[in-house]
């Protein structure tokens, strides 16, 4: 069975034809935010009908030529935002295949939402060196690696930081200099890495201050949305420079690709 919106291919089984939709209509936002929209979330890996979820994570090296590199190279380029940040070079992307349960959890938890959708950046800390050789890569073992957990495991909310304006979630951003001031890496490499991710936003709360102490969206919302000005702490005080949206299930994201980077 296929979706008509795109995002591909679905097992048989407890999946709806007919999505429940809450009544709002999706807004669209300025900017690099329009991406939010059904009809654009095209990945061909999951189109694929050859295509089914591994039972241990997989990852792949994108080759230059490959549209998919092009594709996710050019979103990357293009949400890249920050003036006092500086893109040096992209050096490697990899298609990550997450494995079997954590796909269909994903994918279960998107149904519920109403299958509203965002690709979206997430910059992590990595202490391997995962990626910098195509040819062995391997996940590494080391529990403080966030990327590999993340990647072996699942986003875990438990992890989030505590320090966020929107509370203690997982933080994605259309942009990806803005995920990129998270991604530390091993000093062992000199790429730093975001990963690329599917997120079910679902219904989305607008904040309009802080939440610091918030675990969870309001009754009613699947996500919480901090706009650039608006999610303030007050006069003179920290506000968000741009957007980001902070999701509180585990299950409401998967990374799909990873991009290795370098900055001047
Ligand atoms: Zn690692």
């Amino acid at each position: 069975m296929q979706y008509g919106y795109g995002y591909g291919y679905y097992p048989p089984g407890p999946w709806s034809t007919n999505p429940i939709y809450y009544g709002a209509p999706i807004p669209q936002f300025p900017g690099p935010d329009n991406e939010w929209s059904r009809t654009l979330l095209q990945f061909p890996r999951d189109s694929s009908p050859q295509f089914t979820p591994p039972s241990a994570p997989v990852l792949k090296r994108l080759k230059y030529s490959e549209s998919r590199f092009q594709d996710i190279a050019s979103k990357f380029r293009e949400s890249w935002l920050h003036t006092d940040r500086k893109l040096a070079n992209i050096g490697f992307i990899y298609d990550c295949q997450v494995d079997e349960t954590l796909w269909y959890d994903y994918r279960e938890y998107s149904e519920r939402v109403g299958n509203t959708q965002a690709p979206l950046w997430h910059g992590t800390s990595r202490k391997c060196t995962l990626g910098d050789d195509p040819s062995n890569a391997e996940l590494c073992h080391n529990s403080d690696c966030s990327l590999c957990q993340i990647i072996k495991t699942g986003y875990k909310t438990g992890h989030a930081r505590s320090s966020g304006l929107l509370g203690s979630g997982i933080y994605t951003t259309t942009v990806s200099s803005k995920a990129a001031k998270y991604a530390t890496t091993s000093k062992k490499s000199k790429y730093n890495v975001v990963l690329y991710n599917i997120v079910a936003v679902g219904r989305r709360y607008n904040a309009t201050g802080p939440m610091k102490n918030a675990s969870s969206p309001p009754p009613g919302y699947n996500s919480v949305y901090g706009n650039p000005g608006v999610t303030s702490l007050g006069p003179g005080k920290r506000s968000l420079q741009f957007i980001e949206t902070c999701i509180y299930d585990d299950n409401a994201i998967e990374p799909l690709y990873m991009v290795l980077f370098t900055e001047e």
